[in-house]
């Protein structure tokens, strides 16, 4: 479909770029970077953040296997994690050369049953424990299990060894941070000594880079929001370059006199005479409805634009009594990280999931200079 809609989102890839050089400062030089492009690139654009990229960075993530398969098909060739694998899709994992995140015994079996039908050997895998998120991966009490099966079978070798931070962002849970790399250390090196190779070994996200690089950068760290400039704090975010900027246009201007109603359900109602701005951006694009009846701003000529009455699903309405502005102009629906990070907390969630909201519906726009 081609999409020649007014809103867009637009991608920096300078910032990209200086971002990821952030983040490599924080590491030793021989350190790999794995970049997270889930959810297509956080809501951005996985196939161009990943062709954009592809030279230099080790690794790309993805959630699921459709995630993968839709990089491979744009030609790429960097090695793929599939963090979240299924029993269903092992076939496409291995026809497509996704590198999977093994977690269970049974995930294990399966893999191994179906790869070694196909003669496949030494098919890399990554074997990822559960150190205290209690959300996938294995225990200290699998770690015999696991070896048994590996160590009697020739389809499969474990390329990496890795786990997953509970709260890096957040230093009050320090002490547990601390007791998950610890585990991880003692986890990983009772299976690795039992193994036939030497896997490499991962830890760290975006806020585990800031917070943790020097007791946790292991081999490879995983970014993931960091790349688009979100430290997970306003004091990180900071260091960061903005990436995205989420803009539209003035369809409509209109004057509402007092005692007059905008939007469904009436949800406004004037108590004086005032200007509202309709924009073609709405529920269906990720502007969540929470966001209406004046929790959510715009920027329009620089100044903040409140959202009148409900968010509905292809527009929103905005109060610009006091800003000069007509028809066609320029709207910043998200100007920038600050932006995001206020509207994110004003209906109690987080930039990760504001972004990933930003639908299929808006064109994207990459630019370089
Ligand atoms: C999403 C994800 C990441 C990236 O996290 P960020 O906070 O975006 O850097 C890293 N590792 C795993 C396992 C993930 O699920």
């Amino acid at each position: 479909m081609e999409n020649n809609h007014v809103s867009v989102l637009e991608i920096d890839l300078n910032a990209i770029d200086l971002n990821l050089q952030f983040f490599k400062s924080k590491l030793n030089t021989t350190t790999n970077i794995l970049v997270v492009v889930k959810a297509f690139g956080y809501g951005t654009s996985a196939i161009e953040i990943a062709t954009y990229l592809e030279s230099k960075v080790a690794y790309f993530a993805v959630a699921y296997v459709d995630e993968g398969i839709a990089l491979r098909n744009a030609g790429i060739k960097t090695p793929i994690l599939v963090l979240h694998p299924q029993k269903a899709n092992i076939e496409k994992i291995l026809y497509y050369n996704l590198e999977p995140n093994i977690y269970s015994i049974n995930l294990l079996t399966a893999f191994i049953e179906k790869a070694a039908a196909l003669n496949i050997k030494n098919y890399p895998i990554h074997i990822k424990f559960n150190t205290g998120l209690n959300r996938l991966g294995f225990v200290e009490k699998d770690i015999s299990e696991i070896t048994t099966i590996i160590n009697t079978q020739t389809a499969l070798k474990v390329v990496s060894v890795f786990s997953h931070i509970a709260a890096s962002e957040d230093l009050n849970e320090r002490s547990f941070t601390l007791q998950q790399i610890a585990t991880f250390k003692t986890l990983s090196s009772k299976l690795i000594s039992k193994l036939p190779n030497t896997p490499f070994k991962h830890m760290l996200n975006t806020s585990g880079i800031i917070n943790y690089a020097e007791e946790a950068q292991f081999d490879m760290v995983r970014l993931g929001i960091g790349l688009l400039g979100f430290g997970n704090e306003a004091k990180q975010t900071k260091n960061l370059k903005n990436v995205l900027t989420l803009k539209s246009v003035i369809s409509q201007i209109h004057t509402i006199k007092k005692g007059e109603t905008v939007g469904y359900n009436r949800a406004f109602k004037a108590n004086s005479t005032l200007k509202t701005a309709t924009i073609p951006i709405g529920h269906a694009d990720g502007i969540s409805r929470q966001l209406g009846n004046g929790k959510g701003f715009v920027y329009i000529n620089n100044t903040k634009a409140p959202i009148v009455g409900n968010v509905c699903m292809d527009m929103i309405m905005v109060n610009i009594t006091e800003i000069d502005c007509i028809e066609g102009d320029e709207v910043l629906v998200y100007k920038n990280q600050s932006h995001i990070e206020e509207l994110a907390a004003e209906i109690h969630t987080i930039p990760y999931e504001i972004l990933t909201a930003i639908s299929q519906r808006i064109r994207r726009l990459l630019k370089k200079c």
